[in-house]
């Protein structure tokens, strides 16, 4: 059986990494799909765990020959996702995850229309603003001006939260934590018939309010501190 294909995105700041790195090393048979990026790598980042980093004419050669299954510029720097990612988890029969961004996920959904797609919200612009702050100092700083870009480039990214199958607001990371378990285990219950998994029921319970048509009373009053609610809402 061909393996789920799960797509998690988030505006930059939202906690994203942690939560990829905490569900990457406590779920098994889930493949991470390591990108290729032609930024600089970050901080502790490593060759081959985070993202695979290279050269933008490496980069556009990989484009002419076909190997990507979807990719985009983020940021002034291309990201891709090989196909070879995908055929390799269908090969050892595992799900694979891919961390990228919304115009990412929306190519690979038109070719893969069953993947589950998990958008991962910030609480909110002031905490979103902090965060990207604190992060810029850690690796060395950057300017206001890029702290403002990101924070109206976050803006953009949140409108597209409706073509995601499940949503995560990011305001207590053990919280969001769980539930991104969740949604694994769910999924590979409906999809898999997966019955080993302990404590099922509560964790359908939770998959199940997480999905975007029944978290409305998380997601609003984040969309109302974006400034991303209709009046008449
Ligand atoms: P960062 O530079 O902060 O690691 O990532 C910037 C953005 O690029 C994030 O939104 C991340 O999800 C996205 N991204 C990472 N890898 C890929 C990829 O392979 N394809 C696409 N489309 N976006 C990616």
């Amino acid at each position: 059986m061909a393996g789920i294909l799960f797509i998690i995105s988030a505006p930059s700041g939202s906690g994203k990494s942690t939560l990829v790195n905490q569900i990457r090393s406590l779920v098994d048979n889930l493949e991470f799909s390591v990108s290729y990026t032609t930024r600089p790598p970050r901080g502790s980042e490593e060759e081959g765990r985070e993202y695979h980093f290279t050269t933008r004419e490496k980069f556009e050669q990989m484009i002419r020959n076909n190997e990507f299954l979807e990719y985009a510029e983020v940021f002034g720097n291309y990201y891709g996702t090989a196909r070879s990612s995908l055929t390799d988890a269908q090969a050892h029969g595992k799900d694979l995850l891919l961390d990228i961004d919304v115009q990412g996920a929306a190519q690979v959904r038109r070719k893969i229309p069953d993947a589950v797609g998990i958008f991962v919200m910030p609480p909110a612009p002031d905490i979103l603003a902090t965060r990207l702050r604190n992060r810029s100092r850690a690796e060395g700083g950057v300017t206001e001006e890029v702290i403002q870009r990101r924070l109206a480039e976050a803006r953009q990214e949140i409108v597209n939260y409706r073509e995601y199958s499940y949503i995560l607001v990011n305001d207590i990371l053990a919280r969001a934590e769980e539930d991104l378990l969740a949604i694994v285990a769910s999924e590979r219950v409906h999809r898999e018939g997966d019955n080993s998994i302990q404590d099922a029921d509560r964790l359908l319970k939770l998959a199940e309010s997480c999905r975007q048509e029944n978290s409305g009373d998380r997601v609003y009053p984040v969309l109302k501190a974006f400034g991303l609610l209709d009046p008449e809402m």
